[in-house]
């Protein structure tokens, strides 16, 4: 600008910087003729000055939108290159084994590698439309807190376990560290999402370590619980560490899909410890693990000496041996079929209702019913409603509701409606009878979830 006013020219649309007098910084857009007197002497510059700093602000903001678009743009193309490869990846496994399930003839042993890789291949499924389904309610502000009192060391214990088929597998060690070791240490929290978030960690940690250990837990200070979950893998550069938290990111994106994955995981997972009230981080370098580290508060944290009457799968339960009588309450034949051979081997007696009107007769005249297995999705009527009427006459009677509907909403109706306990399908067996057990044994469950 200094160069076109020493040489009289003429200025347009030059943008400056200016300090107004009040203090505040404001950019200018000029444009200026020079003037002359009659025997032409240059006079001076006549023009505008106008002040740009918010149409500038706006821009600046536009530009940015449009940068966000184009990124979200590339990650969603990005997710689903990666979904359609994740699912494909089981459904050929499913495909590919089943086939070859059929052509083993009475090999007991191909037998059983091909059933492992196909149940593998659907929970891993599963997994993938759970994660999916989380995403869509958690950014429709559908997803709702459900609090419950339960036992802390024991639901860790219970995801230990669970992974701790996969630290043999993979040959890593699993460490779980749970300070309150000597205590029931009784919280109040949602605990499918803490249960999630959780598993979520784990599942990362296990995908991204190769050798060494894996170890979570927590500790407890001034009613806030702080988790963990340390790995000694691979690690996440620091550019990448607030990044990794936003939906569809993942470290890898050089398509060779070495870890695979939807990149789906931790936003989930923030977005739960969120809505508990915590915040998530993670301390990080490449080459040397990872550490995430979440809080949940106000825990109503209560420590008692005595376990009490609270049950879990970890707890060996003796079902006296006079015969039990369940009635499965179920429509579809392939899911009675299937709970009826994961009864099998206890020597109970099963029944079979495929609908809900039929099904609260029965328990009506048939007070040797034991327990209850309600399906919700039934005709004529469904399981709430049959779960609500058979609460009016048989108050005693577990009911345990049977659905492979994930949301929280069916299982908060099932409470509603007064049953004991809700499971999600599909079921693994020795899990399952572990929570028929632990009714039989009319004992009071923590409500499980997702088994
Ligand atoms: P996904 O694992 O399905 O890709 P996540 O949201 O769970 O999705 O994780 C996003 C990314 O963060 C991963 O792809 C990976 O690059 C990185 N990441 C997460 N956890 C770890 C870990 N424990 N070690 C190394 N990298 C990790």
């Amino acid at each position: 600008m200094i160069k076109l006013i020493n040489g009289h020219e003429k200025i347009r649309d030059i943008i400056f910087p200016f300090l107004h007098w009040n203090g505040s910084r404001k950019l200018l857009q000029c444009n200026a003729a020079p003037f002359y007197d009659t025997e032409g002497r240059f006079l001076g510059y006549r023009g505008t000055n106008l002040d740009i700093t918010e149409n500038q602000k706006i821009l600046e903001n536009l530009k940015l939108a449009l940068n966000q678009a184009e990124e979200n743009d590339r990650l969603k193309t990005a997710f689903l290159n990666n979904i359609s490869h994740e699912i494909r990846t089981p459904v050929h496994a499913i495909i590919g084994y089943s086939t070859l399930l059929e052509d083993s003839g009475q090999n007991p042993e191909k037998r059983k590698l091909y059933t492992n890789i196909i149940h593998s291949a659907s929970n891993q499924l599963i997994s993938i439309i759970d994660d999916i389904i989380s995403m869509a309610t958690v950014e429709a502000g559908q997803e709702k807190i459900n609090l419950s009192e339960f036992s802390l060391n024991l639901t860790l214990q219970n995801i230990y376990d669970q992974f701790q088929l996969k630290a043999n597998e993979k040959g890593v060690i699993l460490l779980l560290d749970k300070p309150l070791e000597d205590h029931q240490l009784m919280i109040k929290t949602d605990q499918i999402k803490l249960v999630q978030v959780l598993s979520n960690l784990l599942i990362n940690a296990f995908k991204f370590t190769k050798e060494g250990t894996i170890t979570f837990g927590y500790h407890l200070k001034e009613d806030v619980l702080y988790f963990y979950v340390k790995d000694t893998g691979i690690g996440i550069s620091e550019e990448m560490h607030n990044l990794i938290f936003e939906r569809f990111r993942q470290v890898d994106t050089s398509g060779i899909r070495q870890y695979g994955g939807m990149g789906l995981g931790l936003s989930i997972s923030r977005a739960y410890v969120k809505l508990l009230g915590g915040d998530i981080t993670l301390e990080s370098k490449p080459g040397e693990g990872s550490t995430f580290t979440f809080t949940i508060p106000n825990v109503n944290a209560i420590k008692k000496m005595n376990p009490g009457n609270s049950l879990t799968g970890k707890e060996v339960v003796s079902v006296p041996d006079d015969k039990k009588t369940i009635l499965i309450a179920e429509d579809e034949d392939l899911n009675y079929l299937l709970i009826n051979e994961m009864l099998s081997g206890n020597h109970w007696q099963t029944i079979r209702t495929n609908n809900g009107v039929d099904t609260v007769e029965m328990c009506k005249t048939h007070p040797e019913i034991d327990l209850v297995l309600m399906d919700i999705k039934m005709p004529e009527m469904d399981g709430y409603e049959a779960t609500r009427l058979i609460r009016k006459f048989r108050k005693e009677l577990p009911i345990i509701v049977q659905s492979a509907y994930i949301h929280e909403e069916g299982r908060r109706r099932a409470f509603e409606a007064g049953a004991d306990d809700f499971i999600t399908k599909p079921f693994e067996k020795t899990q399952f009878n572990k929570v028929i057990k632990l009714y039989l044994a009319k004992k009071q469950l923590i409500r499980t979830y997702n088994i």
